[in-house]
C-alpha cells in the first residue's frame, strides 16, 4: 500500500476517489471530489450511469465481479459508494485492497430492516413497533397483532416504496408477503405521523461530526417529493434529530455521510424509519445553502480531510423532477433557483432526473 493507501494519511490533491454505484448521487459527489482537485472513478453495471459524464474515469462492471473489483480498487486512494444495495461483500472484498468507507459493518447492518430497527432500539433510540414475518400466516397472524394498522416491508432490497405494503385485512397481509416471493419480511406499526423530517450528518476518520440542520420531507407515492429546511421542527427538534444521528455514527463507528429518515410525532417526540448509509436526496438543498455541501462533505469524511461547516446560509426549497416532469426543463431554467439535471436519458415514471432548489433569507440560524 502507498502512503495515500495507508489508512492514516488524507487522500492529498490529485488522489482519486472510488465511487460504487453511478447514479445521480455519485455523479453529485464526482463533482463535489473535481472542486476539491480530486478524482473520482466510479464502478457501475450500466454504462449509462449519469455519474460516467462527469467522472476522470470509470469501470463498467458487475458488484459480483471480483477481478474487476480488484483492478478498480486498485486504481483509487479510497473507496466508498452512493448506492446501499451494493453488497456488503464487495465492499469487504474492496476493503481488503484499499480504504473502504462506509464499513461494509455498517453498510450490511442498515441493509437489513430487521438488523437495523434491533440495532436502532439496542443504542436507545426509539422506532415504530415491528417484528420479523416469515410466512404468509405469520403475516396475517401479525397484522392483528398491530391491531390492523400496519406496514409489511421486505427486509432487503427495498427503496422508493419498492417491496412495500399496506395491508387492510389479514388475507392482504398474507397476499402482500406472497406477492414479495415470501422474502423475509418486517411488519411495522403503521404510524400516524405529524411529518417526516431526515438528517443529514458526517463523521470524520478522526470521529469529528457535524450535522446538517434537519429538513422536513413531504413523499407522493413513496418518492421524495419536497425537502425544506427549517420546516416545521422545532430548534429543540433539530437538536435531538442530530443527537440522534450522532449516537448513530458513533455506535456504528462510521465515516462518511449518512441520513436518518424520521417521523415526527404529534407529541413532538422523533421515531427512527431508516438509516441510508450515503448522501441523500434530502440532502441536496445543501448545495445551495451550505458553504460544504453534503457531497463536499462525504467526500472530505472519507478521503480524510477535515470536515467543512455543515451551517446553513439560507433557508432552503429542494423539489425533486420526477419522470416526465424533466420534460419542462425550460420552465425550470426560467425559474429564480439552482437547476439540477442528472443527464440520464430516459424519463420513466418515478424516475429522478432532476431536482431544484430555491433559497430564502435565513429565518432562524
Ligand atoms: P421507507 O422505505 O421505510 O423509508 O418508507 C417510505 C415511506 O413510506 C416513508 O417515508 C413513509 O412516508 C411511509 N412509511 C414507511 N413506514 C411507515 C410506517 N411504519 N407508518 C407510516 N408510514 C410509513
Amino acid at each position: 500500500m502507498s502512503a495515500a493507501k495507508s489508512l492514516g494519511a488524507p487522500v492529498p490533491p490529485g488522489g482519486t476517489i472510488g465511487i460504487l454505484g453511478g447514479g445521480q448521487l455519485g455523479r453529485m459527489l464526482a463533482l463535489a471530489a473535481a472542486r476539491l482537485g480530486l478524482k473520482a472513478h466510479i464502478y457501475c453495471d450500466d454504462p449509462r450511469a449519469p455519474a460516467f459524464q462527469v467522472s476522470a474515469a470509470h469501470t463498467v462492471g458487475k458488484f459480483a465481479d471480483q477481478a474487476a473489483l480488484a483492478a478498480f480498487a486498485r486504481a483509487c486512494d479510497v473507496v466508498t459508494l452512493e448506492f446501499e444495495n451494493v453488497p456488503a461483500e464487495s465492499v469487504a472484498h474492496v476493503a481488503g485492497l484499499v480504504p473502504a468507507y462506509p464499513s461494509a459493518r455498517a453498510l450490511g447492518l442498515t441493509q437489513d430492516r430487521f438488523d437495523e430497527k434491533c440495532f436502532v432500539q439496542s443504542i436507545g433510540l426509539t422506532t415504530p413497533r415491528f417484528a420479523a414475518v416469515d410466512s404468509a400466516q405469520e403475516a396475517r397472524a401479525l397484522f392483528e397483532t398491530f391491531g390492523r394498522r400496519a406496514v409489511l416491508k421486505t427486509r432487503r432490497l427495498g427503496y422508493d416504496g419498492k417491496g412495500q405494503a399496506k395491508p387492510t385485512s389479514g388475507d392482504e397481509a398474507a397476499a402482500a408477503f406472497a406477492a414479495f416471493q415470501n422474502a423475509p419480511s418486517i411488519i411495522e406499526a403503521f404510524i400516524d405521523f405529524d411529518f417526516e423530517a431526515s438528517v443529514i450528518a458526517a463523521r470524520g476518520r478522526d470521529g469529528s461530526f457535524a450535522a446538517y440542520d434537519p429538513p422536513e420531507n413531504v413523499h407522493e407515492q413513496h418518492i421524495l417529493r419536497r425537502s425544506v429546511v427549517p420546516g416545521r421542527l422545532t430548534p429543540r427538534q433539530s437538536d435531538d434529530a442530530k443527537q440522534i444521528a450522532r449516537r448513530i455514527a458513533v455506535a456504528l463507528n462510521y465515516v462518511g455521510v449518512f441520513a436518518v429518515e424520521l417521523f415526527v410525532l404529534r407529541d413532538g417526540s422523533l421515531l427512527v424509519n431508516e438509516i441510508a448509509p450515503r448522501v441523500h436526496n434530502s440532502g441536496h438543498w445543501t448545495i445551495e445553502a451550505c458553504a460544504v455541501s453534503q457531497f463536499e462533505q462525504h467526500v472530505r469524511a472519507v478521503a480524510g480531510w477535515p470536515l467543512g461547516d455543515p451551517a446553513r446560509h439560507a433557508d432552503a426549497a429542494m423539489e425533486n423532477i420526477i419522470g416526465e416532469e424533466a420534460n419542462a426543463w425550460e420552465s425550470y431554467a426560467r425559474r429564480a433557483g439552482a437547476l439540477h439535471l442528472y443527464g440520464k436519458g430516459e424519463a420513466r415514471p418515478g424516475r429522478k432526473m432532476g431536482h431544484f432548489t430555491q433559497l430564502s433569507p435565513l429565518t432562524r440560524a
